[in-house]
């Protein structure tokens, strides 16, 4: 089976049977390094427009109430692709810290750098200057403690059931036995809703079902980290934002620390309790906001719309005007 574990560059299109067992993926992606290395440059002075509301973070601790300590420290980040005939540099100067039990928002315009990002924190691009560490760690290459959902629905070996998806990556990272590994798939495909689904095949299932599945399959290893890049991206309104609820449903009952990648104003609003805002490209960072106010039942209310233009203009760089102010509106009432 195909996956598309790297965006849409030449050798990002791999082989691989067992997308979550990211020492196994660490392997296919030799050839993509091949391809496109990393380049080892220092960044140069660059301009940093940072709007930081900060502490935002202070305000979270006391909402979790637990799990405070810094996670992830992403300092001055700079990434980039390099082929044969060009650099792309994809972010530059990123820095942010995440918090554990986070629900943290990487936004920006397409192609601003999120899944570079991403998958730099994943371990599988190495920045060209900066540092990436998980719980004091500097970040290496990929590891079980980051585990990723993607917003493709291709991400289930479809020869396997739902129960053996999930089991599958516990048993060859996690080393757990056989009955235990489909034990605990059992319990996160219940947390889910899809215990009834176990032993049904990938291609029986709707997308969000699907989509379900692999955040199944991500909290099943209980990483330290999980990353999902635009993960209900490809789903149709009603479904996104039920997907959206269930997603904080979860966090709600295991606070695990989230990194997600959207370029939704409002869909970051809603998921998130602290959102970088990324430039177009290369991404640079623009502001850093507060937004664990916000819920789905905020939406459509006036603090909500407001900050949803607010965050417009920092976003675009936009001057206050009405068009800009309609347009956001526009989008928080869709
Ligand atoms: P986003 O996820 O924010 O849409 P990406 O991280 O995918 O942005 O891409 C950032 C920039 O890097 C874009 O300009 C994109 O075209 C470029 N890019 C992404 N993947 C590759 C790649 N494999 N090879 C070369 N350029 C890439
Ligand atoms: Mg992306």
């Amino acid at each position: 089976m195909s996956i598309h574990w790297l965006g849409s560059a030449p050798g990002a299109r791999m082989l691989t049977f067992y997308p979550l067992d990211l020492r196994k993926v660490n392997v296919t992606t030799t050839r993509f390094w091949e391809r496109a290395p990393a380049v080892r440059r220092e960044a140069g002075a660059a301009e940093r427009v940072v709007v930081s509301e900060r502490p935002a973070h202070t305000e979270h601790t006391i909402e979790a109430g637990r799990h405070s300590e810094r996670l992830l420290a992403i300092e001055n980040v700079s990434l980039e692709y390099r082929s044969r005939e060009r650099i792309v540099r994809a972010t530059q100067d990123v820095s942010f810290d995440v918090y554990g039990a986070d629900r943290f928002v990487l936004l920006g315009p397409s192609g601003c750098g999120k899944s570079t990002l991403l998958k730099a924190i994943a371990g599988f691009v190495e920045p060209v200057s900066g540092s990436i560490s998980l719980a004091g760690e500097p970040v290496r290459g990929p590891g079980a403690d980051r585990v990723v959902v993607f917003q493709e629905f291709d991400q289930l070996p479809p020869w396997k059931t739902v129960a053996e998806n999930v089991a599958f990556p516990l048993r060859v990272a996690r080393k757990l036995p056989r009955a235990e590994a489909r034990e605990r798939a059992l319990h996160y495909l219940d947390k889910v809703g899809l215990a009834a689904f176990a032993d049904a095949y990938p291609h029986t299932l709707s997308g969000g079902m699907k989509q379900r599945v692999a955040i199944a399959r991500a909290l099943a290893m209980q990483p330290r980290v999980l990353l999902m890049d635009e993960p209900f991206a490809a789903l149709d309104a009603l479904t996104r934002r039920k997907m959206q609820e269930e997603l904080l449903r979860l966090w709600d009952d295991a606070r695990f620390t989230l990194l997600f990648v959207t370029h939704s104003i409002e869909e970051a609003l809603v998921v998130g309790n602290r959102i970088l805002l990324l430039s177009p490209h290369p991404g640079r960072v623009r502001a850093e906001v507060n937004s664990h106010a916000y819920s789905h039942a905020s939406m459509g209310g006036v603090d909500f719309r407001e900050s949803l233009a607010r965050i417009h203009r920092l976003l675009f760089d936009t001057d206050t005007d009405t068009d800009t102010e309609t347009e956001a509106v526009k989008e928080a009432s869709r």
